[in-house]
């Protein structure tokens, strides 16, 4: 899971709070510093928690809250205000758009942070989304970029050119651009040099490509274990090239993510995507509010949908297959879910969009366990009449004799039956206490 500790340690610090007998200054003082751990951990600046702390005791002090205002309530929601702004930079990045001009969007960054791969996940992102990309290596400097790019390409079926002879990057580029132009592609990015250091011959060489060029987009490239010193490299990025968006990579390993998340935001560039694996498909849309929702454990519900229609093709019906998680949770909806997440996998990524699932099916370590479950609870709701599963409270339904012919049906013992049943209410009652309604209204608009 993305940012699993940090993740982790908020929802821990929340969840305390919310079965304080009394939600005091003593339990708010509590949660907070808990809260404040989790985002130095993460590597957050130390200035921007203890903004973040200072605002969310504040605005939560008894004393200012409405008369009748609960105050866990307000400490989440301002918790969760203080979380997006920090990961705000309060501007819009450009979006291609598909078909009539080609975009061109040039890769900027440090050698080793994930630009080449990136490209590449980019390019295969975009194409699922109907655009058609190419990709161009004008990384002249480092030996092996052409072969991996192209490696890259082909894996992923992207068209792609480069050069084994020419040196010099600009003639490349314009070379790449032209040919992809003349072949209408709409989408074309360019890969570019890094070097180990910030130093003068990349800040050069990237300065003249992005004249040459002229790129609808830059996007800087910089690798989440550094955390907060992105703010310093994304700065000197800047300087030298018109950066657009951020593409934060290595998610998938390093505690230090929410740190370069946040210094990322605080030099007032959009992050557009994070990339979570090594692998083509491990690239996810970054949007603050839907990641913040994770991080506190309330999901993130057009994620969910995203992932979804990205791998569920056209022809199939995806309705079939997207639970509805605003209406009624019945045994169905839960099936739809769990056939969701089978489907969509890996079942880390796509749990922790669901709200009250993650901790259920994901403990760490235990995700094969959880994957059974979810197949011994498939196979007996299979047995179930279409009645049992579109019931609202189907423990109410479910009597013994119910039971046993489920259990027969579907070959499995009584009690695994019951363990289901039980596990349906639980992940009811985990949902009946989000604003599931408001919260994918929000993640709609
Ligand atoms: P470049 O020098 O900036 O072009 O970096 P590369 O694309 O060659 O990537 C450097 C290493 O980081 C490679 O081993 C990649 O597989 C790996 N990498 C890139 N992105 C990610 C990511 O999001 N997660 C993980 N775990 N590894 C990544």
């Amino acid at each position: 899971m993305v940012l699993a500790q940090l993740g982790e340690g908020i929802t821990a610090a929340l969840s305390r709070m919310c079965r304080a007998t009394v939600a005091d200054d003593a339990a708010l003082t509590t949660c907070l510093d808990d809260v404040s751990r989790a985002l130095l951990r993460a590597d957050v600046r130390f200035e921007s928690v203890r903004a973040a702390i200072h605002n969310v005791k504040s605005t939560t002090n008894p004393s200012t809250l409405p008369p009748g205002v609960d105050r866990r309530r307000a400490v989440h929601k301002a918790i969760f205000a203080e979380l997006c702004h920090m990961l705000d930079p309060g501007k819009l990045p450009f979006t291609p758009t598909k078909g009539n001009k080609p975009n061109v969007v040039m890769f900027v960054g440090l050698q080793g942070s994930g630009k080449t791969t990136t490209c590449a996940k980019h390019a295969a992102y975009h194409r699922r989304k109907g655009f058609a990309p190419a990709l161009v290596c004008a990384d002249t400097f480092r030996a092996g970029a052409f072969d991996q790019l192209k490696q890259n390409a082909s894996k992923a079926k992207i068209p792609f050119y480069g050069s084994y002879t020419e040196s010099d990057p600009v003639k490349i580029a314009m070379k790449g651009i032209d040919t992809f132009k003349n072949e209408r592609c709409d989408l074309i990015i360019v890969d570019t040099s890094g070097r180990h250091r910030q130093e003068d011959a990349l800040f050069e060489e990237m300065r003249q490509l992005s004249e040459a060029t002229k790129p609808d987009l830059v996007i800087f490239v910089v690798d989440a274990s550094i955390g907060q010193a992105a703010f310093d490299q994304a700065l000197a990025f800047k300087k030298s090239a018109p950066v657009g968006a951020v593409i934060v990579t290595k998610m998938d390993g390093h505690a230090k993510g929410g740190g370069a998340l946040s210094a990322v935001a605080a030099t007032r560039s959009p992050v557009i995507f994070i990339g979570t694996g090594e692998h083509i498909p491990d690239l996810e849309p970054f949007d603050v509010k839907p990641f913040v929702s994770r991080l506190m454990g309330m999901g993130d519900l057009r994620g969910l949908v995203d992932k979804f229609n990205d791998v569920v093709p056209d022809d199939e019906d995806n309705d079939e297959l997207v639970p509805d998680l605003t209406g009624d949770f019945t045994l169905k909806t839960m099936r739809q879910m769990f056939k969701s997440v089978q489907r969509v996998g890996p079942l880390g990524q796509v749990l922790s969009m669901i709200p009250g699932l993650s901790a259920r099916f994901m403990e760490k370590g235990k995700e094969k366990e959880g994957q059974a479950k979810m197949k011994r609870y498939m196979t007996i709701m299979a047995s179930m009449t279409r009645k049992e599963l579109e019931f609202t409270n189907p423990s109410t339904l479910m009597t013994e004799s119910r039971i046993v012919r489920v259990a027969r049906g579907s070959g499995r013992p009584l009690r695994d039956v019951a363990e289901m049943l039980e596990e349906h209410k639980r992940i009811a009652k985990a949902l009946s206490k989000l604003p599931l309604k408001k919260l994918a209204n929000n993640n709609n608009s």
